[in-house]
């Protein structure tokens, strides 16, 4: 591997990654709107209905509670999905540890270094040696 085709594949990872992890996120957003209507709808949030109990601090929390198991769950999947996907078609992996180079802020410890970042073998010439 030289170092213009790790720049290349670090670039192809950033390019194509950020707009799927923004439309990601913005699926997410929707998502959760439909909640909160659907949740306005039954008189879950907001003003209760006519003849029920005003809810106490208890109420909120539980509320709170259940909103974040309902929430958290798909966000948390859709977003390691998208990361984990771009990276296993778009990405590199490290020929030594056979671990993803291309991932996160990891581009640019390895642009510095030309070592992977995880086993320390070197993966291109003109880094700056350690
Ligand atoms: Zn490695």
């Amino acid at each position: 591997m030289t170092r213009s085709e790790f720049e290349t594949a670090a670039n192809r990872v950033k390019w194509i990654g950020m707009p799927i992890l923004s439309c990601v996120l913005l699926l997410n957003l929707v998502y959760i709107h439909f909640i909160f209507i659907w949740l306005q709808a039954h008189h879950i949030l907001g003003p209760p209905a006519p003849g029920q109990p005003k809810p106490d601090g208890w109420d909120g929390l539980r509320f709170g509670a259940e909103i974040s198991l309902i929430v958290c769950p798909p966000l948390g999947i859709s977003l390691w999905l998208c990361c984990s996907l771009t990276n296993r078609f778009f990405g590199l992996r490290c020929p030594h540890c056979q671990r993803y180079v291309t991932l996160r802020c990891m581009p640019e410890i390895v642009l510095e270094s030309g070592r992977c970042p995880f086993c320390k073998e070197k993966l291109f010439e003109g880094g700056d040696e350690i």
